[in-house]
């Protein structure tokens, strides 16, 4: 017994927050969590899992330009917008049903409420209620981070795009990172006039320059126009109703919807840290340890809230190795080495271990081999696309620090390989395996 209403209170029930509310009760905590908005998170209910959907519609697309080279006749193909949107949220509404039996069978008590930190022990429900927890867990993800620009409020981010009310004619979209190339192949895909504004010349940056210097010509040719260095200066609307984007370098883009995805910061505002003495990082972010404690001994924090890798799987992880560490009695960290990720670009890239120049930084000299190929799957295309992958490889331990790939289905790829990364073979390893014909993938053995 203890003197506290719960075991644990996590504030937030999203990828990071679920895991561990259900982890620490499968390990005998009395376990309540707090979730203002919906149960699942940025992930699942206005993140990777819609975004997904919306990828993969808009697929269709460049299968049905190419059908009939294979010998399909298509007659009548037209697209629907609101239909897809719908689609994708009675899917989003089944998973959030899906996180919420989780957290039932799993004996999680939920609140549908804000809750903020009232002490060290204490949090405190918007209703005004305050809960004990012998363990405080944050996990409130991140949100986006809105430009200074005049007339933002008439801009979208991530969080609305999926409740459009029709499919705008004209997208220009702020950024070149994840969210902004992600929205910028979907658009363009299912049939809207594309722009993207960035205030550098560079796009995704921290992915190996050989595949962002190939991915940037093929968004080009696919119809999608690039403003380098034109920060955005205003957005304004117009008598029409339609937007007018002013940049800083003197362009105007007329446009029926504005996209910004310049980045998403810790949701640490007023969720009262300073009333336990927890100082904030210079992006809003909760310091924590190797085991995700907090500077207040009985608070933690996992997940985009720490703004370490603002991954899902990564919280996810974290929020298991919590819940181990501190009620499973099996204390555990999280490695940060070797993540793979991926950007559903259209083709997608997908990375794991060092790029070429972080690979030099560590140890002077590397080999770099390299496979530029056409996929058999674009040979019929009138868009000659390319893949791409590279090998960066230890000359010392013949170790493959780093794989990085460009082309159709590269994250499933990648997933695979990582493990081989991760385990650490090495190039010859690679080659002794034989490959898999026809495929891309075999590429990846193939390298010599
Ligand atoms: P990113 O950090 O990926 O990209 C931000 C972009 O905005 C960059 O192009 C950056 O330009 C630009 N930018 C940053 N600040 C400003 C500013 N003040 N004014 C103008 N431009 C600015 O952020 P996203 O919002 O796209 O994504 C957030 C995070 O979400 C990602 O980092 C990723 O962790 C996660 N995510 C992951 C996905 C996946 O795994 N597939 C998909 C979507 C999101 P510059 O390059 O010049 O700095």
């Amino acid at each position: 017994m203890t003197d506290f209403d719960y075991d644990l209170f996590v504030i937030g029930a999203g990828s990071g927050g679920v895991r561990a509310s259900r982890i620490a009760a499968s390990h005998g905590a009395r376990v309540a969590v707090a979730e203002e908005y919906r149960v699942g998170g940025t992930c699942v209910i206005r993140g990777c899992v819609p975004k997904k959907l919306l990828v993969y519609a808009s697929h269709f697309a460049h299968s049905l330009h190419d059908a009939p080279t294979f010998g399909w006749t298509l007659e009548g193909t037209r697209f629907d917008w609101a239909r897809l949107r719908d689609f994708v949220a009675g899917d989003v509404d089944r998973l959030e049903r899906a996180y919420t039996s989780t957290l039932d069978s799993n004996r999680v008590e939920h609140f549908h409420e804000r809750a903020v930190v009232a002490g060290p022990n204490t949090v405190r429900l918007a209703s005004g209620r305050e809960i004990s927890a012998k363990v405080i867990l944050i996990a409130v993800g991140a949100w986006p981070v809105l430009p200074e620009i005049d007339g933002v409020e008439h801009c979208i981010t991530s969080n609305e795009v999926f409740q459009l009310p029709e499919l705008p004619r004209r997208v220009v979209i702020q950024g070149a990172g994840y969210i902004a190339l992600e929205f910028a192949g979907v658009f363009n895909a299912l049939g809207s006039q594309v722009t993207v504004v960035n205030r550098s010349d560079k796009i995704l940056r921290g992915y190996d320059h050989d595949l962002t210097d190939r991915l940037l010509p093929i968004m080009q040719a696919r119809g999608i126009e690039f403003a380098f260095n034109h920060p955005i200066e205003d957005v304004s609307k117009q008598t029409d109703g339609s937007l007018l984007v002013r940049t800083a370098g003197g362009l105007d883009l007329a446009a029926d919807a504005v996209l910004v995805a310049t980045g998403r910061k810790p949701k640490t505002q007023g969720l009262g840290l300073d009333s336990v003495g927890i100082e904030l990082g210079s992006n809003g972010e909760i310091p924590v340890d190797d085991h995700n404690r907090t500077s207040c001994p009985s608070i933690y924090a996992v997940g985009d809230v720490t703004d370490r890798v603002q991954l899902t799987p990564v919280a996810i992880r974290e929020g298991h190795a919590f819940a181990d560490t501190v009620f499973g009695n099996a204390p555990r960290t999280v490695a940060y080495d070797h993540i793979p990720s991926a950007v559903f670009t259209q083709p997608p890239i997908a990375s794991v271990g060092l790029t070429e120049v972080q690979a030099r930084t560590v140890h002077g000299h590397v080999q770099v081999f390299k496979s530029d190929f056409r996929p058999m799957q674009n040979m019929f295309s009138d868009q000659a696309e390319r893949g791409y992958y590279k090998l960066v490889v230890d000359p010392a331990s013949d170790r493959v620090l780093g794989v990085h790939m460009l082309g159709p289905d590269a994250p499933e790829i990648l997933q695979a390989v990582a493990i081989a990364v991760k385990a650490g073979l090495t190039k010859a390893q690679f080659d002794e395996t034989v490959a898999l014909h026809p495929s891309m993938a075999e590429e990846l053995v193939l390298m010599r």
